[in-house]
C-alpha cells in the first residue's frame, strides 16, 4: 500500500527532491498572454485553458528565467497545463490534440441552424430594423411554396443529426399557414433521413392567437421574442400603430407561457442609444418578467440601422460600459441567492471554464456562418447569415451564396463564394488575432469586418468587434481572479446550476 502511494506519478506527491537540480532547460508549448491589469497577466495555450500569474511571468518564461526548483507550484502548473514541457515532444501530446478536437468538434454536425425568412411583411416599424414592410402584398414579400420546398431539401442534406430551422421574419406569424405548411412537409422527411428538428418561431407576439399556440403545443414548437426592456423603452425602439408593442408582448409572453411551458420561450434584447441610459432598469424587467436569463446585445452597427443614426449609433466603450454596469447588477441578483445569468458571459465562460465546443454562430471559428447557419430570404436568394441578408436590404450583395432557383447544396455550401469566405472565417489565420491571448474565447466575423471596415478581413486595432470581445473577455477573467464568489456564480451559469 505504502509503495503504491510513493509510485503515484502525481505533481502532488512528488518527493521534494524530484525538483532539484537544474529546473530552467523546458520547452515552450503554443501558448498566449494578455495582460489583465497592473499586477496580473494571463497565459493562455492552444486549447484555451488559462493561468493567471503575476504581470512579467510571460517574459520569464520564454527567457527561460523560470526554475522549478524556485516555483514548483507555477513550474508544475505550467507542465501540467501544457503551457511548457520537459521534453520537445510532451508525452501526453495525444491528450492536447484530442482537446483540441474537441473544441472544434462543433464542425462535425456542419449547418445546423437554417433560418428561413418566411415573409418580409411586418406590422411594425421598428427604427433599427431594415425588414420591415408594412403591406398585405403576399405575392411580393412571403416565401414562395416551391422556395420552401427547396429550402427544406438542402436542410435535410446537412450532414448533422440535429437541425434547427428557425422562422424569420417581417412578422414570421403573418405568414403562419406557410410556417405550417413548412414544418408539415419537413416532419416526414426528417423522420425518413434519420434528422431531429427544433422548430423556432420569432416573433414580436403581436398577432399572436389561442390557434397558433394549440398548434407550437402541439409540435413542440419553440417561441423566440424580443424585449426590449420597460416599456418606455420597449414602445421607444420597436413603433406599431396604437404605440402599445410592450403591451402586446407582455400578454404575449403569459399566454406563451401557459400554453407552451416556461422554458419553450426565449427573449432578445437590442441596445439602443436609449437603452445605454437604463442598464438597470432594463436587467430589473427582464427579472421582473420572470426571465432568468438576458442577453445583452449590442445594435449591428451597419445596414438599415444607421439610417437612423440619432437613435442606434454609438461608441462601442459606452456598449461596454453598459454591459458592466448591467453585468454587476445581474450579479448581486446571483449574489441575493437568485439565478439570473447574463448570455453572452455565459458563452465566452464555457470557453473558458470547460473543454467543450461552444456552438453560438457569432462566436467560433471558423465563424459560424456557413459551417454553422445559413439563412434562406424571402426572395429565395441565400446568404452566409443574417446579418449577411441586412447588408443585402441594404443593396451588397457580398454575402449572397447563391438562389435556390439555380444553386444546389454543393454550388451554396462548396461553391465559389463559400470557398472565398472560407479565407477570413479563422481566427488563428487573421492578422491581430493569430497572436491574441482570447483567440479560443472568441470569433472571425467578416460580414462585421467587411460592412464596418470594407474588408473581409477587417482591421483588428480599430475593429469594435475586437474592441469588445476583448474587453469582456479580460473583464470576465479578472472578474473571477479576483472575486472567488463571482468565480462560483460564473460557474453555475455555466453548469446551469445556482451558486451555493
Ligand atoms: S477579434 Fe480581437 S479579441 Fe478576438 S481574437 Fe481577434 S484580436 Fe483577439
Amino acid at each position: 500500500m505504502v509503495e503504491t502511494l510513493i509510485q503515484r506519478n502525481t505533481r502532488k506527491f512528488k518527493a521534494p527532491d524530484f525538483y532539484a537540480g537544474s529546473g530552467n532547460v523546458y520547452f515552450l508549448l503554443p501558448f498566449r498572454f494578455h495582460r489583465l491589469n497592473d499586477r496580473k497577466e494571463v497565459l493562455v495555450n492552444e486549447v484555451g485553458d488559462h493561468l493567471v500569474v503575476p504581470t512579467g511571468t510571460a517574459a520569464r518564461i520564454v527567457q527561460r528565467k523560470l526554475r522549478r526548483e524556485d516555483e514548483a507550484e507555477l513550474y508544475g502548473d505550467l507542465i501540467a497545463g501544457f503551457f511548457i514541457a520537459e521534453q520537445q515532444l510532451p508525452p501526453l501530446i495525444d491528450v492536447l490534440a484530442t482537446r483540441y478536437r474537441t473544441k472544434k468538434s462543433f464542425l462535425d454536425q456542419f449547418t445546423s441552424l437554417h433560418l428561413f425568412v418566411i415573409t418580409l411583411r411586418c406590422e411594425h416599424t421598428c427604427h433599427y430594423c431594415q425588414v420591415s414592410r408594412v403591406t398585405s402584398n403576399k405575392d411580393e414579400f412571403d416565401m414562395r411554396y416551391e422556395h420552401i420546398n427547396k429550402g427544406i431539401d438542402l436542410m435535410l442534406r446537412s450532414p448533422g443529426e440535429y437541425l434547427t430551422m428557425e422562422f424569420q421574419g417581417g412578422e414570421a406569424l403573418l405568414a403562419f399557414d406557410k410556417i405550417v405548411y413548412a414544418i408539415e412537409r419537413t416532419k416526414p422527411l426528417a423522420l425518413e433521413k434519420g434528422k431531429q428538428m427544433t422548430y423556432v418561431i420569432c416573433t414580436n407576439l403581436a398577432v399572436l392567437d389561442e390557434d397558433v399556440l394549440a398548434y407550437c403545443q402541439a409540435n413542440n414548437v419553440l417561441l423566440s421574442t424580443s424585449l426590449d426592456g420597460p416599456g418606455f423603452i420597449h414602445n421607444q425602439n420597436r413603433r406599431r400603430p396604437g404605440n402599445n408593442s410592450y403591451e402586446l408582448t407582455i400578454k404575449g409572453i403569459e399566454m406563451a407561457r401557459q400554453w407552451l411551458g416556461p422554458g419553450n420561450l426565449s427573449a432578445l434584447m437590442t441596445t439602443t442609444n436609449l437603452s445605454l441610459d437604463h442598464p438597470l432598469a432594463i436587467v430589473d424587467e427582464y427579472f421582473q418578467q420572470g426571465f432568468r436569463s438576458i442577453f445583452l446585445r449590442p445594435i449591428s452597427p451597419y445596414g438599415f440601422a444607421l439610417k437612423n443614426e440619432k437613435k442606434n449609433k454609438y461608441e462601442i466603450e459606452r456598449f461596454i460600459t453598459f454591459y458592466k454596469t448591467a453585468l454587476q447588477h445581474i450579479l448581486n441578483y446571483n449574489r441575493d441567492g437568485e439565478f439570473f445569468r447574463e448570455e453572452y458571459a455565459t458563452i465566452i465562460l464555457k470557453k473558458i471554464l470547460t473543454p467543450f465546443p461552444v456552438g453560438y454562430v457569432d462566436l467560433n471559428s471558423p465563424a459560424g456562418s456557413i459551417t454553422n447557419a445559413i439563412l434562406f430570404n424571402y426572395d429565395g436568394a441565400v446568404y452566409a447569415s443574417d446579418e449577411s441578408r441586412m447588408l443585402a436590404e441594404s443593396g451588397d450583395y457580398t454575402f449572397r451564396l447563391g438562389h435556390l432557383d439555380t444553386h444546389d447544396y454543393e454550388a451554396v455550401f462548396y461553391g465559389e463564394k463559400a470557398q472565398e469566405l472560407a479565407d477570413v472565417m479563422v481566427n488563428e489565420a487573421l492578422p491581430g488575432c493569430s497572436e491574441c491571448a482570447f483567440q479560443s474565447y472568441c470569433g472571425a466575423d467578416p460580414v462585421h469586418n467587411h460592412a464596418t471596415q470594407g474588408s473581409v478581413w477587417g482591421y483588428r486595432p480599430t475593429s469594435t468587434f475586437c474592441q469588445k470581445n476583448m474587453e469582456l473577455i479580460r473583464y470576465l477573467i479578472e472578474l473571477m481572479d479576483s472575486d472567488p464568489q463571482v468565480k462560483q456564480i460564473f460557474e453555475g451559469w455555466v453548469s446551469q446550476r445556482r451558486a451555493s
